[in-house]
């Protein structure tokens, strides 16, 4: 499952994933990472199995942690296969096969940079 996780300001500089990762013993692959104004964002992957108790040790370092439960939306009504947004995409969930565009949904991490470049507003993130 892919879980979102932000870091208020005062922890930007300690080192709460990796503490929660050697007190838990579980593997996480990091997705995504920014710092934006005084909060860290992190996207990460984790076996469903590890998941509860992965959340639970870094919560108790001081970090927010949530499941992502949005998903990547594609209107196929809108969409004309120009296959302008497929580039942008940084973990290859916009695909073009056969001069025909497509989502590989369990791709996705929602970091909504193919949302504003489709001319048609086929893309949007739907809401669980
Ligand atoms: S930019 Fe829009 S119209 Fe073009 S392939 Fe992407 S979703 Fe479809
Ligand atoms: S929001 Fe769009 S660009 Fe970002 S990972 Fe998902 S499909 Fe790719």
């Amino acid at each position: 499952m892919k879980i979102s996780l932000k870091y208020p300001r005062n922890l930007l500089t300690k080192p709460v994933l990796s503490n929660a990762i050697l007190k838990t013993k579980i593997n996480i692959n990091i997705l995504q990472a920014k710092v934006a104004d005084s909060v860290g964002e992190y996207t990460i992957e984790i076996d469903d199995k590890d998941a509860a108790k992965f959340v639970d040790a870094i919560r108790k370092e001081g970090v927010m942690a949530e499941e992502l439960k949005d998903s990547i939306n594609l209107e196929r009504e809108k969409c004309i296969d120009c296959g302008a947004c497929v580039s942008l995409c940084p973990v290859g969930a916009l695909v073009m096969k056969n001069f025909e565009f497509g989502v590989e949904e369990e791709k996705c991490i929602l970091c909504g940079r193919c949302i504003n470049s489709c001319p048609f507003k086929a893309l949007s993130i739907k809401k669980a």
